[in-house]
């Protein structure tokens, strides 16, 4: 899906979080069973008369969806969980992040000034440009709102997939495949439960493949219309995934890649490299000198655990 419409997922994502976060009926909501101990069951019908008017005007406008960003603590997910049965039309579906997808963080920034390129001494050498590219089109989706590049809000897998409920809006709860992520704590998925969102409406039943952005895990709410489920209210944590256009990593893209650069886009790639080890000076090993003995005692190095190497995680921004 769109990073536009990510955007737009992030958006009501907060609102929702923002609900959830400033929600002032629920220590009400404790109070209100002590005051009329006698009947829970008026207690119980007067709950959607307080709670449902700050909680609904949110989930009809657009429910939190497959977004990243900010989880919810579990505790707040709990109390979600525990009146949406009551309180929630049956059809209702919520989705709530719980966990959004990692990023690697960058520990050192350089630009790569596309003047230089192929300059004597320059690191910006087209071999190197090749390389950050590589690693630019697994970070970046296409935007179909503007043909250009966006930045992906997790890592991008091929799934292949079988939808088992409609969840609206292009939402679907799926069973699907995809491989374990590099850099994201994903696991591979086999036959798993998965919530998609697609790019276009499909019917129950049906299989088909896509790339999908890992936005994270969510704590997923609707009532399941499949056997053996079938009207049962269920709340479920399962991973999420967007549809995207993935950037190809061809000529002609990276030629727009560099004309977008040129013609101002600020656009950059975080990459990991080994680089060699400072406190061994890459040998792997330190030097302790013994009394009496000509060769010295070779000490395995604790910074690289004697490989000699350490990662480097660069932020690479491009500049014209
Ligand atoms: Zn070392």
């Amino acid at each position: 899906m769109s990073p536009h419409l990510a955007r737009c997922l992030l958006s009501s994502l907060l609102l929702t979080a923002a609900a959830v976060g400033a929600e002032p009926e629920a220590p009400m909501k404790k109070e209100t069973p002590v005051t009329p101990p006698t009947a829970p069951a008026t207690v119980d019908a007067a709950k959607p008369l307080t709670e449902a008017a700050p909680a609904k005007p949110v989930m009809t406008e657009k429910p939190a969806e497959a977004a990243p960003a900010k989880p919810a603590a579990e505790g707040e997910m709990k109390k979600e969980a525990e009146k949406d049965p009551k309180e929630e039309d049956p059809e209702a579906v919520t989705i709530t992040p719980f966990r959004s997808a990692r990023l690697p963080v960058a520990k050192e920034t350089r630009t790569f000034h596309l003047a230089k390129l192929n300059k004597p001494l320059a690191f910006e050498t087209t071999r190197e440009l090749q390389r950050l590219f590589v690693a630019f089109a697994s970070q970046h989706v296409v935007d179909p709102a503007t043909g250009g590049f966006a930045k992906a809000p997790g890592s991008m897998a091929a799934i292949t997939y079988t939808i088992v409920q409609d969840l609206g809006e292009n939402r679907f709860l799926a069973k699907g495949n995809w491989p374990a992520l590099n850099g994201d704590p994903l696991l591979e998925g086999k036959d798993s439960f998965v919530v998609l969102l697609l790019d276009k409406p499909a019917e129950v039943g049906a299989t088909g493949r896509c790339t999908g952005l890992h936005v994270g895990m969510v704590a997923l709410g609707f009532t399941a219309k499949f056997a053996p489920l079938e009207g049962k209210k269920l709340t479920l944590r399962r991973e999420a995934f967007l549809q995207c256009t993935p950037v190809d990593e061809s000529n002609a893209a990276l030629q727009k890649f560099v004309e977008s650069i040129q013609k101002g886009a600020e656009l950059s790639v975080i990459t990991s490299e080994r680089i060699a080890c400072k406190p061994c000076g890459g040998l792997g090993f330190t030097r302790e000198a013994q009394k009496g003995k000509i060769e010295d005692k070779r000490m395995p190095c604790k910074d690289c655990e004697g490989t000699g190497k350490v990662p480097l995680v660069t932020e690479t921004k491009f500049a014209p």
